[in-house]
């Protein structure tokens, strides 16, 4: 099965919306679908295999994934500690957690590096499609 193109100019529907999530969270393009952006967990390409879409579109554009990353670090661990809390109220193990917590917070970014890319890549492509036209063009 082909994936299906993003059209620049489709209407904003829960498909759509969906499309470019599901994109984002599987490390996927956001206009085509096409895997394989990364070369390592760290090192992306400069753009896409199959449609060419550049993924840097501009200065500090990546600032956005900065910040879907620590977003979804601080979700997930505040989460956590709830749970532990919880999970182990009267006594929670006051330690663990602050160790669990270090690691925690110095791991989880780095696994999540890459998807925070395409997340906010597939975000800015919902909002901001890469080949709109520009104030400059006609
Ligand atoms: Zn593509």
């Amino acid at each position: 099965m082909v994936p299906e193109t993003i059209n620049n100019y489709e209407r904003v529907t829960l498909s759509r919306t969906a499309r470019l999530a599901w994109r984002g969270w599987t490390k996927a393009c956001p206009r085509c679908g096409a895997r394989g952006l990364f070369m390592r967990w760290f090192t992306m390409r400069r753009q896409c295999p199959r449609c060419e879409l550049a993924f840097e579109r501009e200065e500090g554009y990546w600032t956005g994934a900065m910040g879907a990353n620590i977003i979804m670090t601080e979700l997930v661990f505040v989460s956590l500690m709830i749970l532990t809390f919880v999970l182990t109220w009267p006594d929670p193990p006051v330690r663990d957690m602050i160790i669990g917590s270090v690691l925690f917070t110095v791991l989880f970014p780095m696994f999540f590096y890459p998807f925070s890319k395409t997340i906010w890549m597939s975000f800015d492509h919902a909002f901001n499609p890469a080949d709109a036209p520009t104030e400059d063009s006609d």
